[in-house]
């Protein structure tokens, strides 16, 4: 089966242009979280004139779409998540709009060799906003968007020459105030010793996470920054502000962290004489692998020429993505693919990178690996089985 719909899989040099020139009108327009307006009606256009079925606004947000190829049943259900946020400042140095230009690749790939091999089955591409604050998916999972679907997959671009095989941990983050009763001028506190100071707590609290970072369970983190912490040298502020990120690849541990952190803030309030008001609350939960969907891609990719790793344990980064969300309703893989160079992602150099042909030219390719293991999800039960089983084990 797979020589017969292999040669479909590939784009002719006509879809390439038409996906080359969208992803390029998204990096030359960045638009934030949410607010992915063009980037948006562009997918949408460029997908209902590709004959995909668009639904937008979706899932309650304006900036969402769902698209979708039907053959046959229309089942198995595969689906694929474009991201198009870019950052502030430094536009798409996260490389979302070739996320975008993969999924794409790899839904056109899929419906054509649907259609010309007659294969039952639906492919979706799913839009998917505001990965890079809140999570888009977050609330998208909670619409329910992914009930009718039975995978999913998506790919990332990264520095580097090889592809990475690695997880996302669980993201909560935080935000603590400190606020005190009496405040004034530091140097009256000699005679008016009931003043509090809000900065010292939040002081306290940062060492504490500082010296904990010693003991903190493997695959965790925290960091943080005190953005509001007074306005001047002479004037104690009445309340200080700090926002924090707690990881962890385990969600019990995620959770041991947020009730330490919770206590620790509290220990530091206790210290300063100061009221304290700590806010947790959950954003991405840790990606849960699909061992499956993950060798079959980076099988694919290493037949496409690709470095990948020798080793293909899991490990966890500390970096989380709202996919996290997506992979414990239905197996999943958000998968990398390298841009051919050691670059950062998160910098200007990064959205400078990835206008280039070498890096356009990986995107096809992930994009294709992406179809290809998608087709050996649709037409073969045994390992829609092995995909599903690693998937059942979450427990
Ligand atoms: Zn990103």
């Amino acid at each position: 089966m797979t020589a017969t719909f292999d040669k479909f899989l590939e784009l002719s040099n006509e879809e390439k242009d038409s996906l080359r020139a969208l992803i390029e009108k998204i990096r030359m327009e960045p638009e934030l979280s949410f607010q992915e307006y063009n980037a948006c009606k562009n997918q949408v256009e460029y997908l209902t004139g590709n004959g995909f079925t668009v639904v937008t606004p979706y899932a309650g947000f304006e900036t969402a779409y769902r698209a979708e190829f039907s053959f046959g049943s229309g089942t198995p259900v595969f689906a694929f998540c474009s991201e198009y946020d870019a950052l502030p400042e430094i536009g798409h140095g996260c490389g979302h709009h070739l996320i975008c230009g993969c999924a794409l690749t790899a839904g056109l790939s899929v419906k054509k060799v649907l259609e010309q091999c007659r294969i039952d089955g639906k492919v979706v591409i799913l839009g998917c906003p505001g990965e890079e604050t809140d999570g888009g998916k977050v609330d998208m999972a909670k619409q329910g968007v992914l009930d009718d679907i039975d995978a999913l997959m998506m790919a990332h671009p990264t520095g580097g020459e090889s592809v990475i095989c690695g997880e996302y941990s669980g993201v909560c983050s935080a935000e603590v105030t400190f606020t005190a009763e009496k405040t004034g001028s530091p140097v009256a506190r000699v005679s008016n010793p009931e003043f509090t100071n809000p900065i010292d707590a939040q002081v306290l609290l940062y060492q504490a996470v500082a010296l904990k970072r010693h003991y903190m369970p493997f695959d965790s983190a925290i960091s943080g920054c005190i953005p509001d912490g007074g306005v001047r040298a002479n004037m104690i502020p009445k309340q200080t502000k700090s926002v924090y990120t707690l990881r962890s690849s385990d969600m019990n541990i995620l959770k041991e962290l947020s009730e330490m952190f919770r206590n620790m803030a509290k220990g530091a309030a206790l210290l300063t004489g100061t009221q304290v008001n700590v806010s947790l609350s959950m954003r991405h939960q840790p990606t849960l692998p699909c061992p499956a969907l993950r060798d079959t891609y980076l099988d694919n990719m290493a037949a496409l020429g690709f470095k990948t790793p020798e080793s293909r344990h899991i490990y966890y980064g500390s970096a989380g993505t709202d996919f996290g969300n997506f992979s414990r309703i239905r197996p999943g893989l958000h998968a990398h693919f390298p841009l051919g160079k050691k670059i950062a992602a998160h910098t200007a150099e990064f959205a400078e990178f990835s206008s280039t042909d070498q890096a356009r030219e990986a995107m096809f390719s992930a994009g294709k690996a992406l179809a290809k293991t998608a087709m050996k999800y649709i037409t073969d039960p045994d390992f829609r089985k092995e995909a599903g089983s690693a998937f059942e084990k979450k427990g």
